[in-house]
């Protein structure tokens, strides 16, 4: 089924109410719908005027809504290895093609148990509800393997991810029982370089790992072994976005109406007021020039450890201000490697009157 005109041949078509615009798309990013059905999901876009490339059903059938040369809402607040001209959003909404499996994610109550696989969302160890994935089945994978072959013989495509590798914030799809490897052994070009998360796991429990640990070395100074979970997190920017051109707030409510955020389900933590100033003597002696902390949490908790010992990590925000988009980029970079970050879950952005950018960073530290 070759591509002509930028639509897959012999697969139906649906359309949506959102419309897109020209694009070369370069890169593949699959999500799941949190629906059952492609009828379903059809309902839940045009209410919110968002829009994937392709949808299939559990059993395989496929949709295309729009030809891949045209954009699509799909990534929402996002980035992907961007260089210049970081903004939120753009850098993977703009040539980029959404592929959508009908599947419920972690919300399995309407899925039946044999479809229901293995699962543990590791920062929210006390909520079962949230450890059971819905398993994919081979029927809706094959169909997504053959297009996305397809998509790769007839674009540049350089590299294949989730939606949980580009969200900044949002929903965490496909999720850990979703095989993105091979998606991407289809691809023979080399990957181009940056930070990368790595999900999949036999057991479906989720492992985020930075797999570009040099990179951690050469900007931070310091050797990170393994970076913690940047789950929703602009932890994978290599510059990071400020100044935003948008409004946001339409995005940030849509995103976090299904996108479970982490800070509310986060139980207490046992971090002391001594890690916390051992942590902001850190941040000072780390302050690149010109910058300036405008603001940090007070309220540090004294909550639980696990059996294992392991800290439960609590919500902690830390606001700065510099003058320049490379003075945030620097402490986000400082934020993200430092021991006592365990996840930068979103960041606020503004313009001050003096023209300097104002930045709220809002993390889950864990010492
Ligand atoms: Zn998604």
């Amino acid at each position: 089924m070759p591509i002509v005109d930028g639509f897959v041949q012999g697969i139906a078509k649906k359309t949506l109410k959102h419309v897109g615009s020209a694009q070369a798309p370069t890169l593949l990013v699959i999500h799941y719908s949190v629906t059952n059905t492609v009828a379903q999901a059809v309902n839940a876009l045009n209410e919110r005027g968002l829009s994937y490339h392709v949808l299939i059903e559990k059993d395989g059938k496929a949709f295309q809504t729009r030809p891949f040369t045209q954009t699509a809402l799909h990534p929402g607040l996002s980035n992907w290895k961007a260089g210049a001209g970081v903004d939120f959003g753009a850098s993977v909404m703009k040539n980029s093609i959404g592929i959508c499996l009908m599947n419920m994610g972690f919300d399995v109550k309407s899925v039946p148990a044999a479809n229901v696989g293995a699962g543990k969302l590791i920062y929210n160890p006390n909520d079962r509800s949230m450890q059971r994935w819905e398993t994919f089945p081979a029927a809706q994978v094959a169909t997504c393997t053959s297009i996305a072959k397809e998509i790769i013989k007839a674009f540049p495509i350089s590299e294949v991810v989730g939606h949980h590798d580009v969200a900044i914030m949002g929903k965490f799809d496909p999720g850990p029982l979703f095989d993105l490897t091979a998606l991407n052994a289809l691809i023979t070009a080399p990957k181009p370089p940056g930070f990368k998360t790595t999900v999949a796991s036999k057991d479906g429990s989720l492992s985020l790992k930075m797999s570009e640990r040099r990179k951690a070395v050469l900007l931070g100074g310091r050797y990170v072994n393994e970076v913690a979970i940047p789950l929703w997190s602009s932890a994978r920017l290599d510059k990071w976005p400020v100044a935003p051109k948008g409004d946001l707030t339409a995005i940030r409510a849509e995103e976090l109406a299904e996108g479970n955020r982490p800070s509310r389900l986060i139980p207490k933590c046992q971090i002391t007021g001594d890690h916390e100033a051992v942590f902001f003597q850190r941040l000072k002696a780390n302050l690149p020039p010109k910058v300036e902390i405008e603001n940090y949490s007070s309220s540090i908790y004294h909550g639980r450890m696990r059996p294992d010992g392991v800290c439960d990590p609590t919500p902690y925000t830390v606001t700065v201000s510099a003058p320049d988009a490379d003075g945030i980029a620097k402490v986000a970079y400082f934020l993200r490697t430092d021991p006592f970050i365990r996840q930068i879950d979103s960041q606020e952005s503004q313009v001050l009157w003096d023209g300097r950018l104002m930045v709220k960073f809002r993390m889950m530290a864990a010492p």
